[in-house]
């Protein structure tokens, strides 16, 4: 599995071949490596950095929801899964068990995701309706156990994630605050990753194993496949029931909770070198880079002292940014670039003795390879404002994408081209879950969401001619 890297820098196409030029990018940009057993990874420290940026900013989004960070056992007894039959159902081909059989009375499974052990606590710290809401979330790592082909950050058999779990007295709170969780991480997703996604609603077959409604967040890859960014999911009273999970209600009457979970994983590094690296490597949105700049002097015998201090004070000017000055003399700048370029840090400025002359440096962005020259004076607000303008342009950039993929099928010869043709593909649908299988079988297409942004319509399902009342998009899917 693991090879040793050969070559510096990218030897596949993303036109040509989009699976192994995405784990070249994955691979030598450092962001992660294979570990020594199928199908689990271990996240470098530049694939790590960004994992941390997303955590530093959902964080403070999570204070003000009142959701508080805690931690559950990583083992699961096997009874806890049996209590909710469909939540059961829906993990049992994936989980991974522990059996001691000497220590313990029962097999214990690897968490697949935390609810029957967190709800088992939440029964016993809930009294009255004035406990309530409960709002906790966990950081953690989780293990299913894929038997699909694995790639890294996008299909690994353990992966880290954010799973939230509240608890509230009513079902419009529950609902409420599950979609509030959904719009956080839609602005989190646009915001920070630069990457555009559709919000709605899964249909019966792609709904979370236990849930009531779950509601997703989807986005569309360039090589024409949806990738489910986020989730949150209305649990009813589905697991209150089954765990004992009631409080005394403001009649005195004993009632159930309302339940809501919401999460998001490691997988959304995945999409981030899906839709915004190119066949030079990674290009990161600069909120999310460790460095947003990079000086690389360009260097010659006699100015080299000269112009090595001219950028050790660009350095300083431009220490807010955390910009990095790569001053290795054993390097020529032409592999520097080629470095910078494949792990994507968002500007270079470049500084030699011409440029010293005439008090200027050549500013170059990694998404668009733009050069600007810039007076040395100006360097501050150049930097400041091509990063906030880089930011904005990568996700305008995929919106424009999302939007050309995205069609319109008003029957079934539509809708089979429009996924032969890699696209979003909306339709009247049914909602059915025996047609939602047949649409697959015919053509690998699943649904991705019943869009919040279209409204109902009443007609019939492009598949199976019985009455439908929302439009849904489909495709191939991750
Ligand atoms: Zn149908």
């Amino acid at each position: 599995m693991a090879k040793k890297q050969q070559t510096h820098g990218l030897t596949e196409k993303k036109e040509d071949n989009f699976s192994e030029w995405y784990n070249q990018v994955a691979l030598k940009a450092e962001l992660a490596d294979y570990g020594p057993i199928k199908g689990f990874m271990v996240i470098r420290p530049n694939g790590y950095h960004i994992w941390e940026k997303i955590q530093a900013y959902f964080n403070p989004v999570m204070e003000k929801m009142g959701v508080q960070n805690a931690y559950f056992p990583l083992l699961i007894p096997e009874s806890f899964f049996k209590k909710e039959a469909k939540h059961a159902e829906g993990f049992a081909p994936e989980l991974a068990w522990l059996e001691k059989e000497k220590e313990i009375t029962e097999r214990l499974a690897i968490r697949p995701t935390s609810e029957t052990i967190m709800y088992d606590s939440y029964a016993r710290w809930v009294q009255s309706w004035r406990d309530l809401p409960l709002r906790i979330n966990q950081w953690c790592n989780v293990l299913r156990w894929e038997v699909k082909q694995t790639k890294l950050f996008l299909r690994t058999r353990e992966f880290l994630w954010q799973e939230g779990h509240c608890a509230y007295e009513t079902e419009a709170q529950c609902v409420q605050e599950a979609r509030m969780a959904l719009t956080e991480y839609q602005k989190m997703i646009e915001e920070l990753l630069a990457i555009p996604v559709l919000a709605g609603e899964k249909t019966e077959a792609e709904r979370f194993a236990g849930a009531k409604q779950t509601f997703t967040l989807e986005s569309f890859m360039p090589d024409g496949r949806a990738l489910q960014m986020a989730t949150s999911h209305n649990l009813g009273q589905n697991f209150s029931k089954t765990f004992g999970f009631a409080f005394e209600g403001k009649t005195g009457e004993k009632e159930f909770a309302w339940q809501n979970s919401w999460g998001f994983s490691t997988r959304l590094i995945g999409a981030l070198i899906m839709v915004h690296a190119d066949n030079q490597g990674l290009v990161l949105p600069p909120q999310l880079a460790r460095h947003p700049c990079v000086i690389v002097p360009i260097l010659f015998e006699e100015t080299k002292q000269a112009v090595l201090a001219e950028c050790v004070k660009l350095r300083e000017k431009l220490k807010r940014f955390n910009c990095l000055l790569d001053d290795r003399d054993y390097y020529s700048s032409g592999f520097k670039f080629n470095e910078h370029e494949l792990k994507g840090i968002p500007l270079r400025i470049e500084l030699g003795p011409k440029d010293l002359a005439k008090n200027q440096c050549v500013l170059v962005r990694r998404d668009t390879k733009e050069k600007k020259i810039i007076p040395l004076a100006d360097i501050e607000s150049a930097v400041e404002k091509e990063l906030a303008t880089m930011q904005q342009a990568m996700l305008k950039k995929s919106r424009q994408y999302l939007h050309e993929c995205r069609m319109n099928a008003g029957n079934w010869n539509e809708f089979v081209a429009g996924i032969e043709s890699k696209k979003l593909v909306e339709a009247l649908f049914c909602g059915k879950k025996e047609c939602e299988e047949q649409i697959r079988q015919k053509t690998l297409a699943t649904s991705r969401c019943i869009p919040f942004d279209r409204e109902p319509q009443n007609g019939s399902c492009v598949h199976c001619n019985q009455p439908a009342t929302q439009r849904t998009l489909f495709a191939r899917a991750y």
